[in-house]
């Protein structure tokens, strides 16, 4: 019998009713045998995540500040979800031990990956499941990259000792013994490590949408779900915002060909969204399978007549980026005139700004070189694009017809996606726009 393994996220988790439909779904197929789990996100959308309130105290410590009232609001959290649950289970020692820990400066990825790990403790005991602690099975190496090799030898060997277990996601080890934790929503990467160490036949990721819907919810009313997204597509749309899947969390499952089921756990049998490898299909109707914006970026605009003509001209831009350490977004660029998007948090440290521009100046003697902020990019993705003509026309037509300005356009030549840059204030506009354009 094949294997599913299954992450529920924060939402998922949050309190004792949502443990009980997770363990329905878990125990309503027996192929469901491991289960990643997050930490207890927000109840209601004016609640903490418990991932917040631990990094919170970690500040109020390195502040010199009292945690007591803080941390009993976790305590509370974790309780009440026992309590509820009705569980003969004792988590006080650990509690007081992270208390302890967090006390005497343990490092702030400690103090953050505690949530999940107390969250898989609880579901573990609840569920009848093993437990196997993320620490003994997700490794990083020195210099904090994620070390692929070992975490799927060693998790594989693990993962056979046990027919059922939860593992929590978010959090590895380092060389030295120390914890280290993903990025922020980083669950989504450890359930996606356990299902190629499992090799599993599909990998669910269960949380409060159902599937990844074509363009942020919080955004346009009730966008439509997606059926199939191809990883690539779903690449596009990630890394653009859409944030229901972390950008990294399809690698480990990629090369293994184990598609990606996202679901929703308070609609269980609604089929949400499958994630595949490639696919030939698409609704034709719609061309599009989704759009995503994200703000922040600036273009550094680069002048100089016949630029063209200039031998490594280019290069040289890209060297002075390189050498303070900014990575590019795109580089739409004319025949006098280059603009380079980055963005606009990576101009920001360590005077990277005038730097750069001081060096641009030196390195390629430009006639001017300008940095304009406020540019939210956003995303029109669809493999369907590359057969439909006329797709970029009805994106810009969309998006002129709501009065908005178009500062910079790039279509991958993949035909994959059309990327626009549009004025931060203007990017939820410009979404609705183009989502209504296509989704009538
Ligand atoms: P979890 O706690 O289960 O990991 P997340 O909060 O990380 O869940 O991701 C789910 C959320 O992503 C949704 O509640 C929704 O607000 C947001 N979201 C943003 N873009 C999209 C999209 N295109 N489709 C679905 N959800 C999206
Ligand atoms: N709990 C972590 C976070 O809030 C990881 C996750 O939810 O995936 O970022
Ligand atoms: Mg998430």
């Amino acid at each position: 019998m094949g294997i599913k393994v299954v992450k529920f996220g924060g939402s998922s988790l949050a309190d004792a009713e949502h443990f009980r439909r997770v363990a329905e779904i878990v125990r309503n197929d027996p192929k469901r045998r491991y289960v990643v789990a997050s930490a207890p996100g927000k109840r209601t959308s004016d609640d903490v995540k418990v991932t917040d309130m631990l990094y919170h105290c970690y500040e109020l410590v390195h502040d010199g500040k009292d945690i007591t009232e803080y941390y009993n609001r976790i305590i509370e959290r974790y309780n009440s979800i026992i309590r509820e649950l009705q569980l003969d289970f004792d988590i006080s020692g650990e509690l007081e031990y992270i208390r302890n820990a967090i006390l005497h400066h343990s490092g702030q990825d400690f103090a953050a990956s505690r949530g999940e790990y107390l969250n898989s403790l609880i579901l573990a005991k609840y569920l009848k499941f093993d437990f196997i602690d993320a620490e003994s099975v997700v490794f990083f190496r020195d210099n904090g990259s994620y070390d692929e090799e070992k975490t799927n030898s060693v998790m594989r060997t693990e993962l056979q000792k046990h027919r059922n277990a939860v593992i929590p996601g978010f959090y590895g080890v380092m060389p030295n013994g120390t914890i280290k934790t993903f990025s922020r929503g980083g669950s989504d990467i450890t359930g996606s490590i356990v299902a190629r160490a499992a090799d599993a036949e599909l990998y669910e990721n269960w949380t409060d949408v159902s599937g990844f819907l074509m363009t942020d919810p919080r955004i346009v009313k009730d966008p439509l779900p997606i059926k199939v997204v191809t990883y690539r597509e779903l690449r596009e749309l990630s890394y653009m915002g859409a944030s229901v899947l972390h950008e990294d969390a399809i690698f480990p499952v990629r090369n293994a060909g184990i598609p990606i089921n996202i679901r929703n756990t308070n609609e269980p049998d609604a089929p949400g969204t499958m994630i595949v490898s490639s696919s030939g299909e698409y609704d034709a109707n719609r061309i599009i399978t989704g759009i995503a914006g994200k703000k922040g970026f600036s273009v550094i605009t680069i002048e100089k007549d016949m630029m063209n003509s200039e031998i490594g001209f280019g290069r040289k831009i890209l060297d002075v980026l390189e050498d303070n350490d900014v990575s590019f977004e795109h580089l739409p660029s004319g025949v006098d005139t280059m603009s380079v998007i980055v963005s606009s948090a990576a101009l920001e440290c360590n005077n990277r700004r005038e730097r750069i521009v001081s060096s641009i100046n030196k390195r390629v003697r430009p006639d001017s070189v300008v940095i304009e902020d406020g540019l939210a990019l956003l995303a029109v993705v669809g493999r369907g694009m590359v057969k439909a003509k006329g797709t970029a026309a009805r994106v810009f037509d969309a998006i002129s017809a709501a009065d908005i300005n178009i500062r910079m356009i790039d279509q991958g030549s993949s035909e994959l996606n059309i990327i626009v840059g549009v004025e931060d204030s203007d990017l939820d506009k410009a979404l609705n726009a183009i989502y209504h354009e296509f989704v009538k």
